[in-house]
């Protein structure tokens, strides 16, 4: 059975939001993708193998998991790596809305692929990387809100 799902994001950086969500979908799937997306739209703040290395700490211990970047639409990576399930988490109503209007569109650009959504853990709601980005880019400490194998320090300014 084609039991193949690709989970994409930017991860700039993984967040605890992120790493519970792929958690809760890792059992259900015999493959997942970890896929980061490159957006010539949305500026980068963490170089990309730097998230794809941390991507690959925090989930060194699930054999299934495997994490990639790809430039493009993300049901056309669905159909390369024969993926049927496209997983995304919701935080808030608005997420519903915006991967709502994502995922109708995706179905209309392949059939086959079908989006399912986890729901995030309620601690994790207001989570997000833009958060940890700011924390950052300011000098805090945002090593509460990532997981333990994200080391921020190198990144500190100020
Ligand atoms: P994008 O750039 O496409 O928004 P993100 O890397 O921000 O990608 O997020 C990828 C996915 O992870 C999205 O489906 C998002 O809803 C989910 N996600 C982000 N933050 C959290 C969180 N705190 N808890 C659970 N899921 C989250």
């Amino acid at each position: 059975m084609n039991n193949i799902a690709v989970f994409p994001g930017s991860f700039d950086p993984i967040t605890k939001g992120h790493e519970s969500v792929i958690k809760m979908a890792i059992p259900l799937f015999n493959k997942l993708y970890i896929a980061i997306g490159l957006n010539a739209e949305k500026k980068e703040f963490f170089p990309v193998e730097q998230r794809m290395e941390w991507l690959r700490q925090v989930f060194k211990d699930f054999p299934s998991v495997e994490i990639i970047k790809y430039t493009g639409l993300t049901v056309d990576l669905c159909k390369k790596l024969d993926a049927r399930y496209l997983l995304r988490g919701l935080r808030t109503s608005a997420d519903f809305e915006f991967e709502r209007s994502i995922g109708q569109t995706n179905r209309k650009l392949n059939p086959d692929v079908e989006t399912v959504f986890f729901l995030t853990a309620s601690e994790y709601t207001s989570l997000n990387s833009s958060i940890v980005r700011d924390i950052v880019r300011h000098g805090g400490d945002a090593s509460a809100f990532v997981p333990e194998a994200v080391d921020l320090s190198q990144y500190k300014s100020g």
